[in-house]
């Protein structure tokens, strides 16, 4: 054991694998809450959406851009945010797993510390943590691709939501059925459905789908507009970026 000491450091050190990232492309590094269908639960979040916990998700990502110069735009939904690195980027000289480790852990502690200024009335019960992933994208038509990805995800997700919770909330008020059974029947009741159908619904009980808040149905933009902003839009149509083409000029 005494042969511990003539060991060379870059004989240990050649074992790790290089996880750098490809130069020259968009990082994007996408942080998801673990198990956040039960941290909602246990806190109680509002149904479909709470808007005091997407607000405590913005201004965590806008902690993370204030912290992280090279992040040039976020956007986020539900449990998850979506970090965009500059392209020339060389953060960590590009290691993957520091990056994520280091916007993961920041973002998480953010959150942890940020809880009771938008939770005054709401005891953490336990302190929720995040998983991270980095993708690379090569050029920034893709990377828009990846955000209208996101942000279709968004609409589908919200639009489902306000369906189901619609329908176990008229279950519940006219039924008096146990809570569990009125959710079990708006999901058959939903299975299947198209948008058209999605949408005969909502009208059906007086729902205006696009008088919902921007925040549900576009999610949240965190990005640098002289100082570091949080907006709700549209960032699958060329409008927005034809407005701010310094984002990813
Ligand atoms: P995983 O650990 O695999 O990510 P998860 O339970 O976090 O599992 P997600 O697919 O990430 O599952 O979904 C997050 C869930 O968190 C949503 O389905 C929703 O129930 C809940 N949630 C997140 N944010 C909000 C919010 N602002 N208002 C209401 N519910 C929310
Ligand atoms: P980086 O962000 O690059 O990791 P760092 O400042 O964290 O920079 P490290 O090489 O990780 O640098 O070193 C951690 C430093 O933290 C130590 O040099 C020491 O000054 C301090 N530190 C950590 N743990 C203790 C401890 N238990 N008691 C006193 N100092 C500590
Ligand atoms: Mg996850
Ligand atoms: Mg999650
Ligand atoms: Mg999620
Ligand atoms: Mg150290
Ligand atoms: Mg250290």
């Amino acid at each position: 054991d005494e042969d511990i000491h003539k060991v060379r450091p870059e004989y240990l050190e050649s074992f790790q694998f290089q996880d750098k990232l490809m130069p020259f492309t968009w990082i994007v590094v996408r942080i998801d809450g673990c198990h956040f269908h039960r941290f909602s639960d246990v806190h109680k979040f509002k149904k479909p959406n709470d808007e005091q916990a997407l607000n405590l998700m913005n201004s965590c990502a806008a902690a993370v851009l204030q912290e992280f110069q090279d992040i040039v735009f976020a956007y986020g939904v539900s449990d998850e945010f979506s970090f965009v690195l500059n392209k020339d980027s060389k953060l960590y000289e590009r290691n993957a797993s520091k990056i994520v480790s280091a916007i993961v852990s920041f973002f998480s502690s953010k959150y942890i510390s940020k809880w009771n200024e938008f939770f005054m009335e709401k005891e953490m019960e336990y302190p929720p943590s995040f998983d991270g992933r980095a993708v690379c994208y090569p050029t920034s038509k893709i990377l828009r691709d990846y955000l209208s990805w996101r942000q279709v995800d968004c609409h589908i997700n919200n639009q489902y939501n306000t369906c189901f919770w619609t329908l176990v909330d008229f279950k519940e008020r006219t039924s008096g059925h146990q809570n569990k059974r009125c959710k079990s029947e708006a999901q058959n009741e939903l299975k299947g459905t198209q948008t058209e159908q999605k949408n005969d619904l909502l009208t059906k009980y007086g729902i205006d789908y696009t008088a919902l808040p921007d925040i549900f149905r576009l999610g949240s933009c965190v990005f640098r507009d002289k100082e570091i902003v949080i907006e709700h839009c549209n960032i699958i149509d060329d409008g927005f970026w034809e407005a701010h083409p310094w984002i990813l000029g």
